[in-house]
């Protein structure tokens, strides 16, 4: 029998431990607080923006929100960034992917003090998660590891194959996965015969942003997927990377989009913040 993992439902678990973190703290008098930063007004970005905030809300963080017009220079970026990380009231610092092009996102990451990177893509929290002693690691990565953990996949020993190798998914998952045992094979678009690589995966993660990319022929009878792909189809449905009637035929567990990995990005963004609240003032 498949397992089909509800993301909504183990976000909401998820969720549930974060709210308590944040009680304590609160009852000590901290109250965590994160800054949501979105310049432009790309309306699929304000709508993510949101719901981050009311997320964080809703879990007893205080949410600060800095909405910045389209022709904000780098400059007055760094410059709210800088005031951000001097802020003892702010814990996470979340600026909204994607900037307008006249600012380069690498610098603005950068510019985020490492202890307050509630999206964990700051180079530093990336490193430390190559290093095996994470702080924070970015919010999808960590979503795919709980979703295995829940499911109760026995990730010490198994073959998981990442396909994708992005700064912001597949490298970090493949980082967690190997720090977490699993003998891992990161794929890419110049990889070789990609269907015999994911025939032979326990644990399939696809993170490629290509709809029903990933045949369900491909998976191993038995395995665990993960699908990180969102892609919107002509009719507006979304769906992921991978192929997913077909696959769910053949795996023991399976995530759908939507409800699937989504849903747990978003609850470990609260995750990070109430961690960096600990860290520095817990
Ligand atoms: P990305 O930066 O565009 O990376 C895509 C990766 O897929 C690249 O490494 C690319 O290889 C690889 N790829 C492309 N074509 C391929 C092919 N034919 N065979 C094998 N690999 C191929 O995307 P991303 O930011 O990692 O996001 C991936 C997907 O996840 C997108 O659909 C995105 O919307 C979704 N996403 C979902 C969440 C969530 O919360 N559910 C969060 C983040 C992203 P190269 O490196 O060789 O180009």
């Amino acid at each position: 029998m498949t397992r089909v993992l509800d993301g909504k439902a183990i976000a909401a678990k998820v969720r549930g431990e974060i709210a308590a973190r944040a009680a304590a703290l609160r009852a000590r008098g901290v109250v965590p607080g994160l800054a949501v930063v979105l310049v432009g007004d790309d309306p699929a970005s304000a709508v993510y923006v949101r719901s981050k905030t009311k997320d964080a809300r809703e879990v007893g963080i205080e949410a600060f929100d800095h909405k910045l017009p389209a022709e904000t220079t780098q400059r007055e970026l760094l410059d709210l960034i800088g005031r951000l990380n001097e802020d003892s009231a702010v814990d996470g610092i979340l600026v909204q992917l994607p900037l307008p092009k006249h600012i380069d996102t690498d610098t603005i990451i950068e510019a985020i003090r490492p202890d307050k990177d509630a999206d964990g893509l700051h180079p530093e929290n990336l490193g430390r998660v190559a290093q095996a002693r994470p702080r924070f690691a970015a919010c999808t990565p960590s979503g795919c590891m709980r979703l295995l953990a829940e499911a109760g996949v026995e990730v010490a020993g198994a073959r998981a194959v990442v396909i994708g190798r992005s700064v912001l998914v597949g490298k970090p998952v493949a980082l967690l996965l190997t720090n977490a045992n699993a003998t891992v094979t990161v794929c890419h678009s110049k990889t070789r015969d990609l269907p015999s690589v994911v025939a032979g995966a326990d644990i399939v993660v696809a993170a490629i942003g290509k709809a029903e990319f990933v045949k369900g022929a491909w998976i191993k009878p038995g395995a665990a997927v993960i699908d990180v792909g969102i892609n919107r189809r002509d009719d507006g449905k979304l769906i992921g990377d991978v192929e997913y009637a077909a696959a769910a035929e053949r795996a023991a567990v399976i995530t759908p989009v939507p409800g699937g990995v989504g849903p747990m990005t978003r609850a470990f963004l609260l995750e990070n913040t109430v961690k960096a609240c600990e860290l520095r003032r817990g």
